[in-house]
This record gives C-alpha cells, sequence and structure tokens, in this order.
C-alpha cells in the first residue's frame, strides 16, 4: 500500500527530563485543554492531541509524549524535546524520558516556516470540527495528518489564506481535528478558547 509514501520513522534517544520552570505553563495549559475533553483518548483507546513551545530563537520544541491522552495530570516524564526533523524525509529525532508523536512533525512544519510562532495546540473535537470545516482556514480532505503532504498544505494556507492572522486551522482531512497558535502558548490558548466558546 502507498507505495512512494515515506515511512514516518523516529528516533528517540533517552535524556533527561525537560527542566520544570520551562514548561509550567505548557503543563498548565494541557492539562486545562485535557479537562475541556479537547485533548484526551477515543474510546477504541486512541489518544488524540498535542501541545508544544518553540525553544526560543531555534528550531527546537517541546511536546507532550504520545500516548498519554488518557492522563489528566501530565508530569514532566511525559515531555520531550524534537531536536531534529526532516520533513521530506517523515522523520525525526527527540530527546527525553517519551517518545513524540508522529504529529509532531505538523508542529515541526509550522516551526520551520513562521519564526514568530511559539507554541502550538492540536486538538480534537467533533462538533467544533464541523462548525469550523471551511469556515476558518482548512486543509484538503485528502491530506492526512502527520504527513509531509501537510506541510505543504499549511504552507499553501499561510500563503493563500489568512492563516497568519487567524491562528486557526481545521483538517478536513483528519476528523475532529484542528489547531491553533500563536506567538506564545497564552495567545495560542486564548484562540482555543475563544473558538471553544463560539
Ligand atoms: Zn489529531
Amino acid at each position: 500500500m502507498d507505495e512512494g509514501v515515506v515511512k514516518y520513522s523516529c528516533e528517540c534517544i533517552p535524556g533527561e527530563n525537560v527542566a520544570v520552570e520551562l514548561i509550567a505553563s505548557l503543563m498548565k495549559w494541557r492539562d486545562h485543554i485535557h479537562e475541556l475533553g479537547l485533548i484526551g483518548v477515543y474510546e477504541n483507546g486512541i489518544g488524540f492531541g498535542n501541545i508544544s513551545i518553540r525553544i526560543a530563537n531555534t528550531l527546537q520544541f517541546i511536546i507532550s509524549g504520545s500516548q498519554t491522552g488518557h492522563l489528566a495530570k501530565l508530569n514532566p516524564d511525559h515531555y520531550t524535546v524534537v531536536t531534529e526533523f526532516n520533513i521530506e524525509h517523515n522523520h525525526l529525532t527527540c530527546c527525553g524520558p517519551i517518545q513524540a508523536s508522529s504529529e509532531s512533525l505538523t508542529h515541526a512544519a509550522i516551526y520551520s516556516y513562521e519564526p514568530n510562532i511559539n507554541a502550538i495546540i492540536h486538538v480534537h473535537h467533533p462538533q467544533l470540527w464541523r462548525k469550523l470545516l471551511n469556515q476558518v482556514p482548512t486543509t484538503r480532505k485528502d491530506v492526512q495528518y502527520g504527513t509531509p503532504k501537510m506541510a505543504q498544505e499549511m504552507f499553501r494556507l499561510f500563503e493563500e489564506e489568512n492563516l497568519r492572522e487567524k491562528k486557526i486551522l481545521v483538517m478536513a482531512g483528519h476528523e475532529d481535528g484542528f489547531l491553533t497558535f500563536g506567538k506564545d502558548l497564552n495567545e495560542a490558548g486564548e484562540i482555543l478558547i475563544q473558538y471553544y466558546h463560539i
């Protein structure tokens, strides 16, 4: 199946936890968003949602680890640093106590494209997703999340639509999924909360 599609690969180097001071706000937002049900787990056991912040002035970022959607509260053991990535080759390297999710490449693509974005929140919500589809910048239905194609598709939205101003995008090809971002985590979070309440 999918001949010609570069398979996702991740090299995770076991490493120390990220310092709590660096992720205090990240942990707070993540647990709050989990409480709202925007990060969580489906009945089939598959988790959804992830949140990240850029390490200032670098292409590295701290992201919540894979398979953590079921946990109401995360601790520093559940965050990892994406140290390197290659979008074309669908590969990333992380360093920390937990593996980064394959969806991290979508975060990586945004950080590499737009230096003023320092925080990204990816969530799932069926009703909101339906409401927002094609009302805010929306990626094409045939493009899946966490793939090299998604990076290209998001760059298209930066170029052709008002994604930079809206700071929210919906993924038509990733059911329930959308993301918000900002110059910092508070901006990304507040945008998310605004839409949550519409
Ligand atoms: Zn998702």
